[in-house]
């Protein structure tokens, strides 16, 4: 069923303008306490040297709906994506597809057995299970047209914010929307949205945080004014290929204008430097244990709730998995530190592959962001699954910790950077997005 035309979804989250964040659930981002800090600004040796360096850098950053548009105009084709390898591997992807809701499901395994194709093929195969399909009358051509230029607007070369992520991500969201406080009260409307904004949530991702796209004066951080630049640019390429596709055309301007702004609820609630303002509205509900899932501004704040845990919870899953994640985020990080360094732009926090390592980043990743939203979102759900989660995090984590021990050979293997931290004196510009 449709919503009701002018339902508040966005309502159902924290206010529209984002507040500095409390606590200390960003003091992983804060170890350039012991670094060189980042300069605000590219270096002024000489307005001319800026430019061309400003210049290079944009360059590094071509945005795929850009390159997609110049193909276009050249009269180029794109290679058919959506085509499939042999039937023993189709086979193979298929019977991988009964056990999707399955929390061991192995994505890197899918995306090999479907040529590169998880996010078209997944998605399709979550909306003809969840019968989004018969419910509001897709046209399946259109819909797997929308899904091929949703996989092609992730940048395949970036080690971790590409097509194979967002597959994961609505996996996930998959997942938790099938747990049975969720599953009891879901619409197929809030399953529609959930399933699009898990799969758009980081769509045309350059491989750069936001703290480099303002220092670099990139136009898309001037453009969202330095906030949530990474996700409202997701949210705005979602909507354009949702326009595009002209898949929901048959719907009224009305329910369509009501589902972008809700996708946009959902994809600006992933921005990781607010996390504490859903969390701790969360958790403000949970103490008085007012969550009421018949009203749809509270599900909509769980489907939120929901998403963000989809998008981080690379350490709640197996430590095969999780470990290859681990080592893919960190590389994106160290590929941006390679470039501040080049272009001598300050290098950000978690990026210097000189003074950083894998298991220093995760477990503060782990310690200061996952285990609140995990700790918060088994307190809502506690089910198999949640405990699941929660027993892979405190097993990655040792795990982790076993590495950080050995590389330390034997010494503490607390950071103190972490303890020391404080997110109030940290500029804005050095948080990670
Ligand atoms: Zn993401």
């Amino acid at each position: 069923m449709l919503p009701a035309a002018g339902a508040a979804f966005g309502q159902a989250g924290p206010a529209a303008r984002p507040q500095p964040p409390r606590g200390h659930q960003l003091q992983l981002q804060f170890r350039a306490l012991r670094l060189p800090q980042p300069q605000a600004a590219l270096p002024a040796n000489s307005e001319i040297e800026v430019s061309v360096s400003a210049r290079n850098i944009r360059r590094l950053l071509s945005f795929q709906r850009y390159l997609r548009s110049s193909r276009f105009f050249r009269g180029i084709t794109l290679p058919n994506s959506s085509n499939f390898l042999d039937d023993d591997y189709n086979g193979q992807a298929k019977c991988m597809l009964e056990k999707v809701g399955n929390w061991n499901f192995d994505i890197f395994l899918f995306d090999r057995l479907t040529n590169g194709n998880s996010l078209v093929t997944l998605t399709f195969h979550l909306f003809n299970l969840h019968g989004l399909i018969e419910h509001f009358q897709l046209d399946t051509m259109k819909l797997r047209r929308f899904l091929v230029m949703v996989q092609e607007d992730y940048h395949s070369h970036n080690p971790y914010h590409n097509a194979v992520h967002a597959a994961d991500v609505t996996q996930a969201m998959h997942c938790y929307l099938n747990e049975p406080k969720l599953s009891q009260s879901l619409t197929p409307w809030d399953i529609l949205l959930s399933l699009i904004a898990a799969a758009t949530h980081d769509l045309d991702h350059p491989g750069v945080n936001q703290p480099f796209l303002i220092k670099t004066n990139h136009y898309l951080a001037s453009l969202y004014k330095n906030t949530s630049v990474l996700e409202n640019h997701h949210w705005r390429s979602a909507v354009g290929l949702l326009r595009e596709s002209g898949l929901f055309a048959h719907m009224s301007l009305e329910n369509r204008q009501l589902m972008e702004s809700q996708i946009g609820a959902l994809i600006l609630a992933t921005d990781i430097s607010r996390q504490n303002e859903y969390l701790s509205l969360f958790r403000t509900h949970l103490d008085k244990e007012d969550l009421c899932l018949e009203d749809e501004n509270h599900r909509h704040l769980v489907l939120q709730m929901a998403l963000k845990c989809a998008d981080i919870c690379n350490p709640c899953r197996t430590w095969e998995l999780s470990k290859q994640w681990s080592e893919k985020v960190t590389e994106e990080f160290f590929h941006q530190g390679d470039v501040e360094k080049k272009y001598c732009l300050g290098v950000s926090p978690l990026c210097d592959r000189q003074t950083e390592t894998i298991a220093n980043i995760q477990i503060g990743f782990m310690t200061y962001l996952v285990e609140p939203l995990f700790g918060e979102w088994a307190r809502f759900s506690n089910t198999k699954l949640s405990q699941t989660m929660l027993g892979h995090l405190g097993l990655n984590k040792a795990s982790w910790k076993g590495v950080q021990r050995e590389q330390s050979n034997g010494g503490d293997d607390t950071d103190p950077a972490f303890e020391e931290m404080d997110s109030d004196v940290v500029p804005q510009e050095q948080r990670l997005s």
